[in-house]
């Protein structure tokens, strides 16, 4: 710890996004670089307190008051070696991490926070741009060959590690590059994609074979993978979409998120869509429904794509704005979260059910029956309840509809029922504590097996479930561990 007063005398900055109305004429990433001083300034706030809450607030157990003092002192090579112990693409939690980390730093309790995720971030860009980042190939190799399923952030962290370890790993990824749900869920604008060609790059360079364009249990039967490798790790994700079965959903018009977002995604990187296909908010009155991350970015890509008006629903109650009783430091606050899509001139309502969507006679949508709801506690603290407040229905015009109301589970079909693995209560993929699942050699981990969550979350299941491959595999204690 450098500067022992730096909490006391640096005000906690952040990188500034670019004005509103240059970023939204392009899909470039919409934060300023951070000058280094001012990152050392920020790192300087890290009070190295003792016992360090945000080591526990992040999934990863990141190592943050060590590498702050690193970053402090310009120590680049530490720093970003620290970073690497325990997180496989700190570039990818540094754009997209909603940063678990700051809510249970110890100067939050009556100050802002340090400002964890983006030390993170600069630290890692530092870290490429002095070459610092490098391929690290196994020196040995077990002969042991690995089939990884699915190439998010999950199945990449796992596919590191056990290339790292010496096996001879191969990914599979069903679209035609890896990435997963950082390729083409999260828009450009929060995460370029040469930030993920980087990294492939590297894996790449230390060994691993990614084949993209194959659907396994599609494309490639599974007893083919049983045949061919020792070890199937499935990193699939959580791909099944929450679906609104209401009056009007066959209607034009109304459409899953992620076929909205994967589609500019693929438009960003220069992809041809077909036209009969094409998916664009451009002109027309955008309802976006789902309040959560994945309504934000459609909001911000609706917005990119010129819509006339974006309105997002939320069937929950608005949080409140300030941490609340229930979730007090070093938890994850339930408190209202304004992403930098919002600001870009959306309109968000909360505690509204959507009835029905009304069509014209081309078969289009032309808007959404809404009613606004009452949200009550219960006695004993049980679940709120909500009732539709009578006379409370309105009509919301809209010729796009994107519903982004979160994923139910894997999906069944081809992989998993080919397969045969168990699967839990919520439908995802049951795995005991060494990630196995209930087929001996076959393992799981990120959403497949929690169900829809987060990308940190997801890259410590796929290291973690790494190390109990290698242990499997090795028959005893893993290299990884
Ligand atoms: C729009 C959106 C925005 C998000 N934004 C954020 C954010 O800002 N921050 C954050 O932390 N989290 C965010 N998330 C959540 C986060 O992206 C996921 O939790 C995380 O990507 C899960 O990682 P994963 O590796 O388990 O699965 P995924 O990223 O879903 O990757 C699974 C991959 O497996 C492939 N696959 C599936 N089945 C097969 C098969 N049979 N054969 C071959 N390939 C297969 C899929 O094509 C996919 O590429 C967002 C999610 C969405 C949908």
């Amino acid at each position: 710890m450098g500067n022992i007063k730096g909490f006391m005398e640096v005000e906690r900055e952040t990188p500034r996004p670019r004005p509103v109305g240059e970023r939204v004429q392009d899909w470039k990433e919409l934060y300023q670089a951070f000058p280094v001083e001012k990152l050392r300034d920020q790192a300087s706030r890290c009070m190295d307190c003792g016992i360090p809450f945000c080591h526990n607030g992040c999934t990863l157990h990141n190592l943050i008051p060590s590498w702050n003092d690193w970053a402090y002192r310009g120590r680049w090579e530490e720093a970003v070696n620290t970073l690497h112990r325990t997180n496989n693409f700190p570039e990818f939690t540094g754009r997209v991490c909603p940063a678990l980390c700051e809510a249970a730093c110890v100067v939050g309790i009556n100050r802002e926070p340090v400002t964890i995720r983006e030390i993170e971030r600069t630290v890692t860009e530092e870290g490429f741009a002095r070459g610092l980042i490098k391929p690290l190939p196994p020196t040995e190799r077990t002969g042991k060959t690995v089939a990884v399923i699915g190439s998010g952030p999950a199945g990449l962290a796992a596919a590191q590690q056990l290339t790292r370890a010496g096996h001879a790993v191969t990914l599979f990824e069903k679209n035609e590059r890896a990435g997963g749900l950082l390729r083409f869920g999260i828009p450009d604008f929060k995460l370029e994609k040469s930030v993920i060609d980087r990294r492939l790059e590297q894996m790449i360079a230390e060994g691993l074979t990614i084949r993209t364009g194959v659907h396994v249990g599609v494309d490639l039967p599974v007893e083919a993978l049983r045949a061919d490798f020792e070890a199937i790790l499935l990193t699939g994700g959580a791909e099944q979409p929450r679906d609104l079965p209401i009056a009007g959903r066959g209607l034009a018009g109304v459409h899953f998120a992620m076929d909205f977002l994967a589609q500019q995604n693929r438009r960003v990187h220069g992809t041809p869509i077909p036209a009969a296909q094409e998916i664009l908010a451009e002109g027309r009155r955008v309802v976006v429904i789902g309040g959560g991350d994945t309504g934000a970015d459609c909001v911000g890509t609706s917005i990119r794509q010129r819509a006339t008006s974006v309105t997002q629903l939320e069937l929950l109650p608005r949080p409140p704005k300030d941490r609340a009783p229930e979730t007090p430091w070093p938890m994850w606050p339930n408190v209202l979260r304004t992403s930098t899509s919002h600001l870009e001139g959306c309109e968000r309502l909360w505690s509204i059910q959507t009835r029905a969507f009304d069509g014209g006679p081309d078969g289009r949508v032309r808007g959404v029956q809404c009613v606004k709801l009452h949200w009550a506690e219960q006695e004993g603290g049980g679940r709120p309840s909500m009732r539709e407040i009578a006379g409370s229905e309105f009509f919301l015009e809209a010729e796009l509809v994107l519903l982004a109301m979160g994923f139910l589970h894997p999906v069944r079909s081809g992989l998993l029922e080919g397969l045969g693995v168990a699967l839990d209560a919520r439908g995802n993929v049951l795995v005991n504590a060494n990630f196995m699942t209930s087929q001996p050699g076959i393992f799981a981990a990120g959403d497949m097996a929690t169900g829809q969550s987060l990308v940190l979350k997801a890259i410590d299941g796929g290291r973690r479930a790494a190390v109990a491959v290698d242990g499997w595999l090795r028959g005893g204690e893993s290299v990884l561990a």
